[in-house]
């Protein structure tokens, strides 16, 4: 499907309306050419010499029409018509094509965050709900959930410092890649011997990092070592990295130590402990599904039995707030198999977060080079499923965001326990403060909250130009000083 636009201003927003509706579609400027029929067409016209605006959608397919034209009112402002044009070329796709995308015209900004933000400012959050709904054609359920995600999220915010900041530490190495998965990961298969070297320039990094955030007097509230799957790294490079991080920063001040260890075929009770030894509080072990079938189809090399035991392994050393990702419409899953591995999730593993994310098909996946049309048709019953089941079971949505590519244009949201919430994944995802990130493929992004503003700083992408590009990326780090000191 092409989207013919007249003009180029709302380009960004009326592209992501259409993405919502069709697979990767093509964008041009201008009229549809005579011999096209299957097009969308959308016009922001006027004033003509009567002073008259009007907007227009206008959708062909399949021999069909689907056509709306509004007056734009005198008087509005650029960001207004962009606002009415997106509501009125997604009235014209629902109606053409019977699909309601569950965010309705909302895209780009982060649904909760943004509820959070608004209620924050004074609105109250029944406003804010119905504002939702009516002005930017939100599902009733999902405005709810927002509001929901908000609420406790409001409630997280008062533990984030002014003049603190958050540690970022990224692995970029995984065992194997799954088939969802476009992450710029390394599989170790290949890169074993990099590892290590790869561990010795992080601990440069870090302890560079840390002299500069010690000079700016800003303290370390949360750490998290994400990747990749950092429990690739051997039980020493492990110790080797923990011990950095302690020496250079000390102990987080809000108690918060997060570490992703992933997938089950990197975990030992060795490494466990090296975690558990260096102050960690929080780990992820994440079986995104519970159906054996499911995982060998997306390239998982564990079965749900391994989890279980990885469960008791880090129970065993007193881990007690465990996180577990789920996907909602991976390849091959159904309903039931998906309901199954909620509840088996919440009983079974006990895990005091679950993350329930809706399958992304991005660029660089192979499963969207296979199987893009494989995905279960059933996520969106699934998202309302793991909702309705976790919150009955005590769990508190407290964060959510969305992605390019999500199946059915659905949402990732983070339950918890109450007063197991991740408090970096909330500073990270609502931007309430600066992260300062360590690694390949890292980014910082430091937090200006007088002028609400993001800078970002950027470590070299891939392990390999991180090594050999190393002392060029170190000097990145220097912009750190030079944020603060304007
Ligand atoms: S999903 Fe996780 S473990 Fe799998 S390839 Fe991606 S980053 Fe690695």
């Amino acid at each position: 499907m092409t989207l013919y636009l007249k003009d180029d201003r709302f380009h960004y927003e009326l592209e992501n309306i259409m993405r919502m509706f069709f697979w990767r579609p093509e964008i041009k400027a201008g009229t549809p050419e005579d011999n096209v029929n299957e097009y969308c067409f959308a016009e922001a016209a006027g004033p003509d010499e009567c002073g008259r605006s009007t907007l227009t959608v206008d959708f062909h397919e399949n021999g069909r029409r689907t056509f709306l034209q509004e007056p734009a009112d005198v008087g509005l402002s650029e960001k207004e018509t962009e606002q009415k044009m997106a509501v009125l070329m997604y009235r014209v796709l629902s109606e053409a094509t019977g699909k309601r995308p569950p965010f309705g015209v909302m895209t780009g900004i982060r649904p909760a965050k943004y509820m959070a933000d608004l209620i924050e400012r004074g609105m109250s959050p029944d406003e804010a709900e119905k504002l939702f709904v009516e002005r930017s054609l939100v599902d009733r359920e999902k405005a709810r959930l927002c509001r929901l995600t908000a609420e406790t999220g409001l409630k997280l915010r008062k533990r984030c410092d002014d003049n603190g900041f958050s540690l970022y530490v990224s692995i970029p190495f995984c065992p194997s890649r799954c088939s969802y998965c476009s992450f710029v990961s390394k599989t170790v298969e290949r890169d074993r011997s990099m590892t290590g070297k790869y561990v010795e320039a992080l601990c440069k990094e870090l302890s560079y990092t840390s002299r500069i955030t010690g000079r700016l007097g800003l303290k370390m509230q949360t750490v998290y070592i994400g990747g990749g799957t950092p429990t690739v790294l051997s039980e020493k490079e492990l110790k080797i990295l923990t011990d950095a991080i302690q020496d250079c920063f000390g102990a987080p001040t809000e108690g918060e130590y997060s570490v992703e260890a992933g997938r089950p075929d990197t975990i030992t009770e060795e490494k466990l402990s090296v975690l558990k030894d260096a102050g960690v509080t929080r780990i992820s072990i994440n079986p995104q599904t519970a159906n054996d079938e499911v995982l060998r189809r997306v390239g998982r090399r564990h079965t749900a039995a391994d989890i279980e035991k990885c469960y008791e392994m880090a129970r065993a050393l007193g881990f007690d707030n465990i996180n577990a990702d789920l996907i909602a419409g991976l390849p091959g899953d159904d309903l039931e198999s998906f309901k199954r591995s909620v509840v088996w999730a919440a009983e079974t593993l006990r895990a005091e977060n679950v993350t329930v994310h809706a399958l992304t098909l991005k660029r660089a996946s192979t499963l969207r080079e296979t199987e893009s049309e494989l995905f279960s048709p059933q996520a969106p019953e699934m998202v309302d499923f793991a909702q309705k089941e976790l919150t009955s079971r005590g769990y508190s949505p407290y964060y959510m965001y969305r992605q390019k590519g999500t199946v059915e244009s659905l949402e990732n949201t983070g339950y918890a326990l109450g007063g197991k919430e991740c408090l970096y994944n909330l500073f990270i995802m609502d931007e309430l403060q600066s992260i300062i990130a360590c690694g390949a493929g890292a980014v910082t992004k430091l937090k200006d909250n007088n002028k609400n503003l993001i800078e970002r700083v950027f470590d070299m992408k891939y392990p390999q130009d991180y090594l050999e590009r190393f002392d060029e990326m170190l000097l990145r780090k220097d912009k750190i000083e030079g944020f603060y000191a304007r």
